[in-house]
């Protein structure tokens, strides 16, 4: 373990944890995380879907070029088992929702296609009337992620290639080291020196630009609300249903369907808790439109999904000092684009590649 890396990767979420196994083959990485273990906030609270149709279309294209790499994950990452279950995604919407449909498939043709009423009750008998009224989308590819795995797989490669992680430290401060253009971090009892930082820090990410002297980014923490509800046993082939307008979704799991009312409350970063009244909501809007009796909650969490102004992710240089680089703002989609956003990063530490400008901080400024 050396105190003087190539790179410095802030966080040991889904995102800094793929960056920090995608760097190591090329560069002396180290990972450091406040927690005394990776994944606890954001990553570990995922739906664990992996569709090419929700999110702004430079999401949906980040998650498509992710896809071969989760479907097929190098051998590297250790996994016992494949990444990716079946699922399916149904897109349902009511009364004047038809060109939100048609927009959806315009984002992934190849991956979704429109389906009348009838062609959705196919996929999920119970449909109400009222949310069907319009038909919906079926994206039959849309698959499970197993996110634990993916999150191990990629801290195995990430110390089989000699990168060091450590744990139960927090970044409090980056200052400049004199002279030689690089940081020194001071990460909870440890004090590295390296030339370059990547903050990975999801919703704390401004705070830790700030330890840094750096100007923010207008990022926002959003609350969402999920539970898993006992439900019967014919929910267990169905796939996803999501809500075109965005007001609910619901997701076959082991156990019953995982439900959300989809909500997104501005918050502080922070551990955020379930309110009761979201899953209230939430058991209400499901019954309702999938013709459900659902009552029995057997848990219920919250997490954190951080957004850009634009709600597209940030990976690239900060423009007033290029060697502090951002990996955030991933909102919703931080699972299934963290191949790709990797991928961006590492071309441009390793490749000396400029990033897209949809992705560059630079379009902020
Ligand atoms: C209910 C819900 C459903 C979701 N469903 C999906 C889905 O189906 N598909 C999908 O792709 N995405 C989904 N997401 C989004 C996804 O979970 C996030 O986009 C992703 O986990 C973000 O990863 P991250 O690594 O940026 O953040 P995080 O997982 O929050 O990681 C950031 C890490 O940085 C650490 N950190 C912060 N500050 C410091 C510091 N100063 N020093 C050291 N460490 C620090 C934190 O402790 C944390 O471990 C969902 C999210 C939620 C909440």
């Amino acid at each position: 373990m050396s105190d003087r890396p190539d790179v410095v990767v802030v966080g040991s979420g889904i995102a800094g944890a793929a960056v920090a196994c995608r760097l190591a083959p090329d560069l002396a990485v180290t990972l450091v995380e406040r927690e005394p273990t990776p994944g606890l906030h954001a990553t570990g609270r995922s739906a664990a879907m992996l569709n090419e149709t929700s999110g702004d279309p430079v999401v949906c294209a980040l998650a498509t070029a992710s896809r071969p790499f989760l479907a097929d994950p190098p051998p590297e990452l250790g996994l016992a088992a494949p990444l990716l279950g079946p699922r399916g995604l149904l897109w349902v919407g009511g009364d004047g929702t038809g060109d939100q449909l048609e927009a959806l498939v315009a984002k992934a043709p190849w991956a979704a296609h429109r389906v009348d009423r009838a062609g959705a009750r196919e996929l999920v008998p119970s449909l109400a009337d009222g949310p069907t009224a319009a038909g919906g989308v079926h994206e039959p590819g849309a698959m499970t992620i197993d996110v634990a795995a993916l999150l191990d797989g990629y801290l195995r490669a990430f110390r089989a290639a000699g990168g060091d992680l450590r744990l139960s430290a927090e970044v409090a401060r980056c200052t400049r080291t004199a002279g030689s253009g690089g940081w020194r971090v001071e990460a909870g009892p440890h004090r590295l020196t390296a030339p370059l930082v990547v903050n990975a820090a999801g919703a704390w990410a401004n705070a830790v630009a700030a330890g840094a002297g750096l100007s923010a980014l207008g990022l926002q923490p959003m609350r969402r609300t999920a539970a898993l509800v006992a439900a019967p046993d014919e929910v267990a082939a169905w796939p996803m249903v999501m809500d075109v307008a965005g007001r609910w979704y619901a997701e076959p799991e082991t156990g019953g369907l995982l439900i959300s009312p989809a909500d997104e409350t501005p918050m502080e970063p922070g551990d955020p808790r379930p309110e009761e009244l979201d899953v209230a909501l939430a058991i209400d809007l499901v019954n309702d439109a999938l013709g459900l009796e659902l009552r029995s909650v057997r848990r219920a969490w919250a997490g954190l999904r951080t957004f850009t102004p634009d709600r597209v992710p940030v990976a690239g240089p900060h423009p007033d000092d290029p060697s502090f680089v951002w990996l955030v703002g991933q909102g919703g989609s931080g699972i299934k684009t963290s191949p790709a956003l990797a991928a961006v990063v590492h071309d441009l530490v390793v490749g000396g590649r400029d990033v897209p400008h949809d992705l560059s901080p630079a379009r902020f400024v």
